[in-house]
């Protein structure tokens, strides 16, 4: 199937209130361009100089996820545009967001990352620490950044029971810290799901899903 046919099977499949955000990490422009002129707007990359360049030539109305892992010296490349940084896992992170976005006199969405996975290889931090970002005074003094949300990654295995248990605390934290409003969080997001585990994710109350490989095909 083609890209198109890809993305509108997809966008049928998905419940209203499910965001789409196209993961277009490692394919080229045009590959990008059939997805945006079947009518998709967001797309997610995680790496900061491939969403620079491919945002430098792409329509301007796209709006632009980080996905990925974010090195805090990289953050101002990205900081006039970015339109959502989906791995927020470290305080210092969040301060140089802070910083860079107010140069460019702008609000910038973040979500924080909660490592839900069993591996080591998964970035993010725990419950707890998100707890005590969201509630400490230093937190309230950022006025460039919005914490919209949050984001995790279920470890890469068949057990599905596993997969389960790990999207559903990822949404029990979610409804923790929700009731936690203060001037720059709103929490309403909750990313999860890729392309082999979206179903289970959106049935664990994920909101936002992240996928790559079913709309494009498969990444070398
Ligand atoms: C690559 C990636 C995805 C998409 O993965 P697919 O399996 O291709 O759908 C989603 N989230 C993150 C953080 C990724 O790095």
């Amino acid at each position: 199937m083609s890209i198109k046919q890809n993305l509108l099977k997809l966008k049928a499949e998905l419940p209203q209130d499910v965001i789409l955000v196209a993961v277009s990490k490692t394919k080229p422009l045009n590959d990008l361009m059939e997805a945006y002129n079947a009518g998709q707007r967001i797309f997610g990359e995680n790496k900061i100089q491939e969403m620079v360049d491919k945002h430098e030539t792409m329509p301007k109305d796209i709006q632009w996820h980080m996905i990925g892992h974010v090195q805090r010296n990289k953050v101002k490349y990205m900081a006039s545009f970015v339109s959502l940084i989906h791995g927020v896992d470290n305080f210092k992170l969040l301060k140089e967001i802070d910083k860079q976005a107010k140069k460019h006199d702008r609000v910038i969405e973040c979500l924080l990352q909660i490592k839900i996975a069993s591996e080591d290889s998964k970035f993010g931090m725990s419950p707890k620490m998100a707890f005590d970002i969201i509630n400490s005074e230093e937190f309230l003094d950022l006025k460039n950044i919005k914490i919209t949300g949050l984001m995790g990654m279920a470890t890469f295995t068949d057990n599905q029971a596993q997969v389960n248990n790990e999207f559903k605390l990822l949404k029990s934290t979610f409804e923790n810290l929700k009731s936690l409003n203060q001037e720059n969080c709103d929490l309403h997001i909750v990313s999860m799901g890729m392309s082999g585990d979206y179903k289970q994710a959106i049935n664990c109350g994920s909101n936002m899903v992240r996928i790559g490989s079913s709309i494009f095909g498969l990444r070398n």
